[in-house]
């Protein structure tokens, strides 16, 4: 079941649904507000954030 789960997996990430985790927040300067980096935890790609 392993080999089945990690396909799933993949195919969450080629369908835009990762599994993202904090890994660096910015602390924003006046109305920019914060921006977090989040990395999946899968596929290791990494997007920035603007909260
Ligand atoms: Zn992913």
């Amino acid at each position: 079941m392993l080999k089945l789960t990690s396909l799933l997996y993949r195919v969450m990430c080629w369908l835009g649904f990762h599994d993202f985790r904090v890994i660096d927040r910015t602390f924003g300067f006046g109305a920019g507000g914060d921006v977090e980096k989040l990395q999946c935890k899968r596929c290791g790609i990494i997007i920035i954030r603007q909260t």
